[in-house]
């Protein structure tokens, strides 16, 4: 199962797996790119958190927040997709993306592997996935855009 991460409604305070964490700074910094959509991260809150460090950011190209951990010399650890006020992956998708139930799962499978639009749908609910699934996935995208006129954005 997945670690559940989510921001506090009207507060940066983090909450991981039902722990809450009060933010020891609410710099706004260029931290990296977003390694869904290759967007612009710039951070919301800086924690310290067992293990290490945790980063709240939010992605220009996603418009979503995403949590970023480091260890306590600031090597990174990983990303999640980060809720606010445990919402998590149920938030409704930003306007104008489709969303994959919206799309005709023949048109999918004519493009997708089983295994790619497995971790495609994990990937928009929020849950974890494997990086590699989606990535050969998001080289298709244009492909199906061509073929089926629907952009998809996950
Ligand atoms: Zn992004």
């Amino acid at each position: 199962m997945a670690d559940m991460y989510s921001l506090g409604r009207g507060d940066d305070s983090l909450s991981i797996e039902g722990r809450s964490h009060q933010p020891h700074s609410l710099q706004a910094n260029f931290v990296g790119f977003c390694s869904r959509c290759g967007g612009d991260l710039s951070s919301i809150a800086y924690y310290r958190v067992s293990g290490g460090r945790a980063v709240a950011a939010f992605c220009d190209g996603c418009q979503k927040p995403f949590l970023l951990r480091f260890d306590e010399s600031w090597s990174f650890k990983d990303e999640s997709e980060l809720g606010r006020d445990g919402v998590g992956g149920s938030a409704p998708a930003a306007p104008g993306a489709s969303r994959l139930t919206d799309l005709s799962r023949e048109e999918l499978e004519t493009v997708f592997t089983p295994a790619e639009l497995r971790d495609m749908e994990r990937c928009e609910r929020g849950e974890a996935y494997t990086r590699q699934n989606l990535y050969r996935a998001r080289a298709k995208y244009e492909k199906f855009e061509r073929l089926f006129g629907v952009k998809i954005e996950i």
